[in-house]
């Protein structure tokens, strides 16, 4: 064991510091199999105290530190280098307070995000971030990434849903932002400096986020669509005659469809496979009568203006599910493909076609047996990409992503619009950022982290 684990271990003692030998028996992510964690030793604290007090002694031995959520990051955010400490938030769990007449909750960051939607749902309350992976995934890991999800077109980002943030930043120092009002103008918000932050200006420890009351009602459909014009108007028409109530549009390109209802998926095709395009649409309310009506009446006028070809309701919580699983279950492109490189770009909705339609035809006039599956949050401008041309050497992801990313600046969009940057869009984050913006960017990390031991390597 070497010296530095040994005075670790020494002064947190045993039961707070994994051995690499230890922590090797752990995966390295949750997101696909990356092999299993390779560090010099992995931190469990369970105090905000306690974080600080090894941010200080990492810092004072120049130790670089990799902070550690729920591991679902799937741009090599989390990943650590052999001669690297990962700090896990793992152990700092509890939903410390749950204020139902101010809609505020206090968490630890790593309380599991599944876990605080049902602690809170036991209330009638919710918290309205959600995405595939809150089984696995943390607070302080969401807040790090700013995660998007499934519902942002109606609640916002994460970073829209905190109201105060505790973060240890390199040195040990405990800075303490734990805001509950929704209003609070008295100098710099400094805690959305840490939201998106990918872990590499200090570690979040508690957070403060604003809640909802639980949506009583959920309507939700499957439509197909002749064009993308008319889904884009179906959007702007659900907006205007659903309004607040109205939480996902999800949108399937035809291929991204067909491969989630045929076999070897499990799942049939609720509708025929020979549309365009399909739409996941979902509204949440508080009326189980009103909201229903309002659903199907909009969805017979789109019909009757032939604006949509065909839709389906869902009756039950299985055809609900099954709804759902057709547009969440991207681990059967990885089961069938291999490799596939994957993106979340985001841009602004009246591009997307062309976009899509932009690239597909560059890709596909380099790779003729291309398999590209284009799917994602329409409603809030951000789509996913999964493409597969066969290679994996670096020439051929090179000449991918520069296909995919480089369209983007022509018509400011961003390479990533919940990802984040992490280590593998780092070559590109010049295409989304200016180069006053990357420099002021560097400055403030010189400044909350001057030896840079904060997720070294990442983001820059
Ligand atoms: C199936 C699946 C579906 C997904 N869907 C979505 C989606 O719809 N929208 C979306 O935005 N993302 C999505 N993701 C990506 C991922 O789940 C999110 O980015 C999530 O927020 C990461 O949380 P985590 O706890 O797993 O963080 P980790 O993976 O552990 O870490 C993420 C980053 O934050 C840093 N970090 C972690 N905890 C802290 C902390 N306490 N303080 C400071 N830094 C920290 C890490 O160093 C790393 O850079 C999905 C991933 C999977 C596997």
């Amino acid at each position: 064991m070497s010296t530095i684990v040994e005075l670790l271990i020494k002064t947190f003692g045993q039961d707070s510091v994994l051995t690499r030998e230890e922590a090797a028996l752990r995966v390295a992510s949750n997101w696909r199999h990356k092999g299993n964690l390779d560090c010099l030793a992995l931190l469990r604290p369970k105090t905000t105290q306690e974080v600080s007090e090894m941010l200080k002694t990492c810092n004072d031995l120049d130790l670089p530190v990799v902070p550690h959520g729920g591991l679902t990051n799937v741009v090599g955010g989390a990943i650590t280098k052999p001669n690297e400490i990962a700090l896990s938030l793992e152990r700092m769990n509890e939903i410390e307070e749950i204020n139902a007449q101010n809609k505020t909750v206090t968490v630890q960051a790593g309380v599991v995000l599944q876990t605080l939607q049902r602690s809170l749902a036991e209330n009638g309350l919710l918290f309205p971030l959600d995405l595939g992976a809150k089984g696995s995934c943390m607070i302080g890991g969401n807040i790090a990434s700013n995660a998007g999800g499934l519902q942002a077109l109606r609640y916002g980002v994460t970073r829209n849903l905190v109201l105060g943030l505790e973060v240890v930043l390199a040195d040990g120092t405990i800075l303490s932002s734990m805001n509950k009002m929704m209003k609070n103008n008295a100098g710099y918000d400094l805690k959305q400096l840490f939201i998106g932050s990918e872990g590499t200006l200090g570690i979040i420890t508690r957070a403060i986020l604003k809640i909802e009351d639980l949506p009583k009602t959920r309507n939700t459909a499957l439509i197909a669509l002749g064009s993308f014009e008319k889904t884009n108007q179906l959007l702007q028409n659900a907006k205007t005659d659903l309004k607040n109530d109205l939480t996902s549009f999800e949108l399937l390109w035809k291929d991204y469809y067909s491969l989630m209802t045929s076999p070897p998926s499990p799942y049939s095709p609720p509708l025929p496979q020979t549309y365009p395009f399909y739409v996941l649409m979902e509204t949440l309310g508080q009326d189980a009568t009103k909201d229903k009506i309002l659903f199907e009446e909009f969805l017979e006028r789109s019909l009757g203006a032939g604006l949509i070809a065909d839709a389906t309701i869902a009756q039950s919580q299985q055809e609900l599910d099954w709804f759902w699983k057709i547009r969440e279950n991207v681990e059967l492109i990885f089961s069938i493909h291999d490799p596939v490189f994957l993106f979340d770009v985001s841009l602004a909705i009246s591009d997307m076609d062309e976009y899509i339609k932009k690239i597909r035809s560059e890709l596909e006039s380099a790779w003729p047996d291309l398999l590209f599956y284009a799917f994602g949050h329409m409603g809030d401008g951000n789509l996913h990409l999964y493409i597969c041309c066969g290679g994996n050497d670096d020439y051929t992801r090179h000449r991918v992503e520069e296909i995919v990313y480089k369209p983007l600046q022509q018509v400011g969009g961003s390479i990533t619009g919940e990802h984040g940057i992490g280590l593998e869009k780092k070559l590109w984050l010049h295409l989304s950022r200016s180069g006053g913006e990357i420099q002021l960017m560097k400055a403030i990390k010189k400044t909350l982290d001057p030896k840079g031991i904060l997720n070294p390597g990442k983001v820059f």
